[in-house]
């Protein structure tokens, strides 16, 4: 829930404001690429329920110094104007970071997805979309909005169809929005995305000892104790990656009908089973329950995940939080103020737009995908299975033909044998782009004296970037 501390958005520009005070832009250009380009606000109605129900929607647009511009709707109540232009403006600098090809954008509509049927959200997203593509705000090379807090795969699913309709002259109409399912134009891995950015960005963390010192741990990610607060698409993706393939302990789950605890470890894929039937935590056998999430929060770990929504960690309980470092699964979860207390506590923040820029990451390869109208790895995957036959073949008729009779491994045989699908391209890229994006924060982080911390890192890195192309653009 939104506090009485620091807004969302102040923290956002005083984060900006900071970073871009040590570097040396253009005159002018910081106040440029901070301000929010454009916010166009829409209420319409549908009839629904015997009567016309009037809702308010946004989509802004935070920089097209690169089009088109990308970024999520969201679905909540508390959708307003200042949250989705601070969350437009994450997107631009993210889309930097991770080098997605994109300019910012964010939307939302204010409602409740639980108070509304399907057949209801359906109609409700169909005239959205068709608001949103009057004004070019959905459109393939100029506004393609993504999955965020309270939609996804089926959200994006009609309003691809809805654009479709308005827009059959445009081979490219699939490619207005992202997160579809792949019946409907998707990629493979686009529903894990999120998550499993955020666990290659903790492998990437942990790849670092020099990193690593400054959060005061050392070793592996293996038995190391996580907080997950919010069990949705992103963290439990991220929560279950880490859980079965890095070997962490999930120690507690924060949702919103309380806290679930177990020393030993969750077991995540039977606590979502849990959630999906009865709708929360409560009563899960495999851990402790009590209610009070807050507090939880401030229970000791070695790595926080927030993955549910914005201004979380505040001014007023960062000082009480017990973890070593805080990976901003969701966007804006710490407040410039509480920052500022967990920076001088030595607590490492790997911040929200490196962290959860998996998602329009992989969003891009759907994009693209879309736009070359084939999927990934179809060309070149029998051949590359073709070539790996050849060699394997050549080496065994080598060995037998000298006498040394080596046998390769059958797991080896296999695993080279197989060439790459959509999903481990998509892995592949993924991970790629987390590891670049690192690299390039920790020389800044490491390179300069007055960069105090990772996020400021990565919005010096992204502010550079996004000046260099105005700088192109003769601006
Ligand atoms: N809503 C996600 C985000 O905040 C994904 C955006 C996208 O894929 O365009 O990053």
């Amino acid at each position: 829930m939104a506090n009485t501390h620091t807004s969302f958005r102040e923290s956002v520009e005083r984060m900006f404001t900071h970073a871009a005070g040590l570097m040396t832009l253009p005159p002018g250009l910081e106040e440029k690429i901070r301000v929010c380009n454009s916010t166009y606000t829409v209420r319409f109605g549908v009839r629904l329920r015997g009567q016309i129900q009037t809702f308010t929607g946004y989509r802004s647009v935070h920089s097209e110094h690169m089009e088109p511009v990308k970024g999520g709707i969201r679905y909540s109540l508390d959708v307003n104007q200042d949250e989705v232009e601070a969350l437009a403006a994450l997107m631009t600098y993210k889309c930097a970071l991770v080098e997605v090809p994109f300019g910012g954008s964010k939307g939302g509509l204010r409602l409740d997805p639980r108070e509304w049927n399907e057949d209801e959200l359906e109609r409700i997203t169909r005239r959205f979309t068709y608001e949103l593509s009057r004004r070019n705000l959905i459109s393939p090379s100029q506004n393609v909005p993504a999955p965020d807090m309270g939609t996804g795969e089926r959200e994006m699913a009609w309003m691809a169809d809805a654009y479709k309709r308005l827009h059959p002259d445009d081979i490219n109409a699939k490619a207005c929005v992202t997160g579809k399912p792949r019946t409907a134009g998707g990629i493979d891995g686009r529903v894990e995305a999120t998550g499993r950015g955020v666990q290659y960005a903790l492998r990437e963390f942990f790849r670092h000892d020099d990193m690593m010192k400054r959060a005061g741990l050392e070793g592996t990610l293996a038995g190391k104790r996580i907080i997950v607060q919010g069990l949705g698409n992103v963290g439990y993706h991220a929560a279950l990656f880490l859980a079965r393939e890095d070997k962490a302990l999930i120690t507690t789950v924060i949702e919103r009908d309380g806290v679930i605890s177990n020393p030993q470890g969750l077991d995540i894929e039977a606590l979502r089973q849990h959630i999906v039937s009865t709708g929360g935590v409560k009563g899960f056998a495999g851990g402790d329950w009590r209610a009070d999430g807050k507090a939880a929060l401030e229970d000791e770990c070695d790595v926080l995940i927030p993955a549910a929504m914005e201004s979380v960690i505040h001014g007023e309980n960062a000082d009480r939080i017990r973890c070593k470092v805080i990976i901003e699964a969701a966007n804006g979860p710490v407040t410039a103020d509480a920052d500022e207390v967990l920076k001088r506590k030595g607590v490492v923040i790997i911040p929200d737009m490196y962290a959860n820029a998996g998602g329009v990451t992989v969003s891009y390869f759907e994009w693209v995908k879309n736009l070359s109208q084939i999927s990934l790895g179809r060309l070149e995957r029998r051949h590359e299975e073709a070539r790996a036959r050849m060699l394997v073949e050549e080496l065994e008729r080598l060995s037998a033909d000298t006498g040394l009779n080596w046998t390769l491994s059958k797991g080896f045989k296999e695993a080279f044998l197989t060439g790459a699908d959509e999903l481990e391209l998509v892995r592949s890229g993924l991970d790629d782009t987390m590891r670049e994006a690192f690299g390039k924060m920790k020389e800044v982080w490491v390179g300069n004296s007055k960069v105090d911390d990772m996020r400021t890192a990565a919005y010096v890195v992204a502010i550079r970037r996004i000046s260099n192309v105005y700088g192109s653009l003769g601006l």
